[in-house]
């Protein structure tokens, strides 16, 4: 999913340079990286999430003609539920999150939420809906409040403050000689990824979407950071439908549903007790991280 972000980190400049008002991050989205060919269909209604639930009906999509990347998707997640995504590298995982989020067209099946088909909603209610919080967090060189503001446009202080302390960095933020107006980037205060993360965590929470996607960083944290983000991302997942594209198997132990995406397919669904009963790519995976991760305690 890094990929999904990435051109982000180039523009984020340029973009802020040409439009200087606090925007939707899907707005971003659309400049960024939507091929030309994802349209408005002409009678697209407004998308309505009043519960949130999201249906993957036998969803195929390739790249490219004749490369199928995924292969026949078929998934439901209840609304306020967690679905974790996992699986192998190039499995088609951050391919999931893009059609969800309509960066590409399907070439079969449908994705709907609240049985709306996302293909005929208009875009902007689609991206409204969906709140992304990507591994590598995009930060202007602005200010820290700015930097969580972004996430709606309006906020006032007193509501950027509430996000930050629901994301766990109000006290970081209090710290600093300059409060909420301590210029961060290049130029300013240098951020750690788990602190980025975190301003990504507060800029969800200002936006309050229904629909959530996480994508997990890969990058490794010390254990401390990673309990402490595990508890924020807590936070933000409860009572909305959430995917995790999850790398590490460690973060997805409590999500209501798992998928095992191989190739394309689904080749494991179920909790992560099921999972483990069934002795297959998951549980492999799961003894595979479970010795990784024993390593590096004993290294660190
Ligand atoms: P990872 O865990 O490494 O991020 P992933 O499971 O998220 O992997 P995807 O990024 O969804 O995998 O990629 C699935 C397949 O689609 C890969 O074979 C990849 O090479 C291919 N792919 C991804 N993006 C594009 C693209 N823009 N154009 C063509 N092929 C692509």
């Amino acid at each position: 999913l890094a990929q999904l972000f990435r051109p982000l980190d180039l523009l984020g400049m340029v973009y802020r340079t040409i439009r200087q008002g606090v925007i939707d991050m899907g707005a971003m989205f659309d400049l960024v990286d939507t091929p030309a060919t994802i349209v408005d269909a002409p009678d697209a209604t407004v998308l309505s999430v009043p519960r949130g639930h999201v249906r993957f009906e036998d969803v195929r999509f390739g790249y490219e003609p004749g490369r199928d990347i995924l292969k026949g998707i078929d998934l439901e997640i209840a609304p306020g539920s967690t679905l974790a995504v996992v699986g192998p590298s190039g499995a088609g995982k951050s391919t999931l999150a893009r059609l969800m989020y309509r960066f590409y067209d399907l070439t079969g099946g449908r994705i709907t939420i609240d049985d709306q088909d996302i293909a005929q909603v208009t875009q902007a209610s689609l991206r409204a809906a969906i709140g992304i919080v990507p591994q590598d967090t995009v930060l202007f060189n602005d200010t820290i409040g700015y930097n969580i503001a972004y996430g709606r446009e309006g906020a006032g202080q007193p509501e950027i403050e509430r996000a930050a302390q629901g994301a766990a960095i109000a006290g970081f933020i209090e710290r600093q000689t300059d409060g909420y107006a301590t210029r961060v980037g290049e130029r300013g205060l240098k951020l750690s990824g788990g602190e980025k993360q975190r301003v990504a965590i507060a800029r969800t929470l200002l936006k309050n979407p229904p629909v959530l996607i996480l994508d997990e960083a890969t990058s490794a944290l010390d254990s401390r950071t990673e309990a402490d983000i595990l508890d924020t991302l807590e936070a933000i997942e409860r009572d909305r439908t959430t995917i995790v594209i999850a790398h590490r198997l460690s973060t997805v132990v409590d999500a209501d549903q798992i998928v095992v995406l191989d190739a394309g397919r689904i080749a494991e669904r179920g909790s992560h007790a099921e999972l483990l009963r069934h002795r297959g790519l998951y549980a492999d995976m799961w003894a595979r991280q479970a010795r990784e991760r024993e390593e590096a305690l004993a290294a660190e």
